[in-house]
């Protein structure tokens, strides 16, 4: 009765919550996606809250046979005592036990992973998890949970004995009651303790076929990696090292096309820019996403390759279009995520049960939030995906017989809110932090950040650094592991980013994607290894301009794929590797995404055309799983609005169209890698040769735009 009532209780709780919650994204509530949830997600609500409410209720069923076999033992052993009160005694002392161990565990995952509990907790609770992080560990409060539970297998504690006033010697174990305590205690470490990432993998023959002749190809992205991160010394050790191998060739002046996420990833894949892909935002409608993107994944699985995609929230791109992966293992963006995800943290006594190593496999929406972004998760995945791969590879089929690896391996714990497990949310904070962004932080959409102070500004910085500790450790590990399962040599690995982050620099706020000054967003790190021995650079290090959209035909020609289309015009990709000329004189293009929110008085807000916020921009698409979308009416408008920018030599030119008109801005970006000197007016020689360079390159990657007297406007505005 109580449990039916208890279960009932929840569920109620629990579609309540999902009605009333509106879906966030980038922390911010979306109130134009409200509506769609009564209307199209009914189930997804009723049937994640069952299930946790069935996480719950094994859970307490475990604890149930716990005090039960625990109170037996005791009253057994105690059976010849007089004392009347035992009785009660024998279940409060369990009882007491069960509550402690259980708190301590619940504890630990919100040390652990305490973003995912802010939400639903009341406001000093953060600030106290903040402070215990420097003194704890999770696992060590998850031992001590299950450490408490053994309590019962020893009767000679000094609390059994107040039980029992005779020699603990005499006392009389029920062994049949005990090992349930013991077996009760085993399923609850198998519930909660963490395992070592990976632990899955099994023996791969991949690297040690004899005839296997062409490399794997292992290409890294690292979301939001700004390229002075990694010239820090010492920082970041594992992809230092990386860089440092004697087979690996370092690109210095590397600069991507859209610093967002999506539109990037489709530069890198497609060898073409946005204008090109016309994947020009997050938020792709499914008309511009229907169809093979034919790229460097298409080119590699036509060529005999296994094709994998493994990565967590930011990869939520990949369910989203069609490159030619046999296998993503990566969550999606829709609606119904949104809603179980925040069904899965809505009640932060049993997140942890939810999230715990032993039951997070059955939620899955979870892997879709950047609150439990770990980047050693993504390990098990790439531990899977080869395991599959090597199980495709031993088929006797001719096709698959000496089939390498194609796999992309993104990580996004680095992009905001950059809320990285324990213990890197604190790596680099001060310990007295005053608040409020204790474990993340998502960049404001009504302009407070202009108010932040040092303080808070160091935090950011302190946050987004601990991620990246989080996944140069995760690397270390990785590489560890295709060593040892022979991989490593014979492979091709490319480790760069989709685009670098703002944190507070030169009077910009944080992000990626708003403005195209100064190197934080533009310039990322691009580092390429051979197997060993077969490198074909000139040189260790690249010292020329090269663009992402370089990335597919290099690693095609690396490779030795045939047949990716080859460049019609400068701004297509080139293969980095032919030696040609042309390679050490290119120019990088580059155009911003979409603004979320009208207001703030950072520059780019005061130098824009104007379009509405984030809350107006989405819609959702009913007819495909509920994506979230950009409002069609707004694509033309996004484009007549994006600055753009073309790095040429020592220069930058930055067009923004405004309400007055059209601005230029130039920059010498080797002396002003910031872009604090805006040298227009006394160059006016250099700006005309670049405008001309610039506006040339727009006619060939959109051909059909035309000026309407200095902006460049789509077809059909
Ligand atoms: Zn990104």
């Amino acid at each position: 009765m109580i449990v039916r009532a208890f279960l009932l209780a929840l569920l109620l709780m629990g579609v309540q919550g999902a009605l009333n919650s509106q879906p966030s994204l980038f922390g911010k509530k979306v109130s134009s996606l409200g509506a769609g949830i009564v209307k199209f997600y009914p189930d997804a609500a009723v049937m994640e809250t069952l299930k946790v409410a069935l996480a719950m209720a094994f859970v307490f069923a475990v604890y149930g046979i716990w005090i039960a076999s625990a109170s037996r033992v005791w009253r057994v052993a105690s059976r010849e005592s007089k004392n009347v009160r035992l009785p009660r005694s024998v279940y409060i002392l369990p009882t007491t036990v069960a509550v402690t161990s259980y708190l301590l565990i619940a504890f630990a995952g919100a040390v652990e992973y305490p973003a995912l509990y802010e939400s639903a907790v009341p406001a000093f609770f953060p600030a106290i998890v903040f402070k215990i992080s420097f003194f704890t560990s999770p696992g060590g409060l998850v031992s001590l949970g299950l450490i408490l539970l053994l309590i019962p297998l020893f009767p000679g504690v000094p609390f059994f004995r107040v039980l029992s006033s005779r020699s603990w010697k005499k006392i009389h174990l029920d062994w049949w009651q005990a090992s349930r305590c013991l077996g009760v205690a085993v399923v609850l470490a198998w519930i909660f303790v963490p395992r070592p990432p990976g632990e899955s993998i099994s023996a791969n023959p991949l690297g040690h076929r004899p005839d296997l002749t062409r490399p794997n190809i292992i290409w890294i992205a690292v979301d939001s990696l700004r390229l002075d991160r990694v010239d820090r010394m010492g920082f970041l050790p594992a992809i230092q090292a990386f860089r440092d191998n004697l087979d690996t060739v370092s690109f210095r002046r590397h600069h991507v096309g859209v610093p967002r996420t999506f539109p990037s990833w489709i530069e890198m894949i497609q060898g073409r820019y946005a204008a090109e892909t016309n994947v020009r935002h997050m938020f792709p409608g499914f008309p511009a996403r229907d169809r093979e993107f034919d790229g460097i994944v298409s080119l590699a699985q036509k060529s005999g390759y296994r094709t994998v995609a493994v990565s967590d929230f930011a990869g939520d791109i990949f369910p989203r279009f069609s490159a030619g992966f046999d296998v993503v293992k990566a969550p999606g963006l829709a609606l119904g995520t949104l809603i179980r995800q925040n069904i899965d943290q809505m009640f932060p006594l049993f997140t942890p049960v939810v999230t715990s190593p032993g039951m997070r496999r059955f939620f899955t929406s979870l892997k879709a939030s950047p609150a439990f972004a770990a980047p050693r998760h993504l390990e098990d995945l790439v531990g899977e995906a080869l395991d599959e791969t090597s199980i495709e590879a031993q088929k006797p089929s001719p096709a698959t017989a000496s089939q390498p690896v194609f796999l992309a391996l993104f990580y996004s714990t680095a992009h905001f809110p950059y809320s990285a497990p324990w213990p890197y949310y604190r790596a680099y904070s001060s310990q007295g932090y005053p608040g409020p962004f204790w474990f993340q932080k998502n960049p404001s959409l009504s302009a407070d950040d202009q108010n932040l102070d040092q303080a808070q500004i160091d935090q950011v910085r302190a946050l987004y650094d601990g991620a990246l500790k989080s996944i140069d450790d995760s690397f270390a590990s990785l590489v560890a592991t295709l060593r040892a399962r022979g991989i490593w040599d014979n492979s091709i690995v490319v480790l760069t980013a989709d685009h670098g982050e703002d944190l507070f620099e030169s009077g910009i706020l944080q992000g990626h994607g708003d403005h195209l000054r100064g190197d934080q967003t533009l310039r990322v790190p691009l580092m390429i290894k051979m197997p060993a021995g077969t490198s074909r650079f000139p040189a260790r290090e690249f010292q020329g301009i090269s663009r992402s959209i370089d990335l597919a035909p290099t690693m095609a020609s690396l490779a030795g794929l045939k047949d990716f289309p080859a460049a019609r015009h400068e701004l297509q990709g080139m293969d980095l590797s032919s030696g040609s000329t042309r390679i050490s004189d290119l120019a990088a293009y580059s155009e911003t995404e979409i603004w979320f929110s009208r207001t703030g008085s950072v520059f780019y807000q005061k130098n824009r055309l104007d379009y509405p916020g984030i809350s107006q921009l989405l819609t959702f698409d009913p007819g495909h799983s509920g994506e979230i979308i950009l409002n069609p009416k707004y694509e033309k408008m996004l484009v007549v609005s994006k600055h753009r920018s073309l790095i040429h030599g020592n220069w930058k030119l930055i067009y923004m169209p405004t309400r007055q008109g059209v601005r230029y801005e130039l920059y010498d970006v080797i002396n002003d890698p910031a872009n604090e000197h805006n040298l227009a007016a006394s160059n006016r020689d250099v700006l005309s040769a670049m405008k001309s360079r610039f506006l040339a390159g727009v006619k060939k990657i959109e051909p059909h735009a035309r000026m309407m007297d200095d902006f460049i406007v789509p077809e059909g505005f």
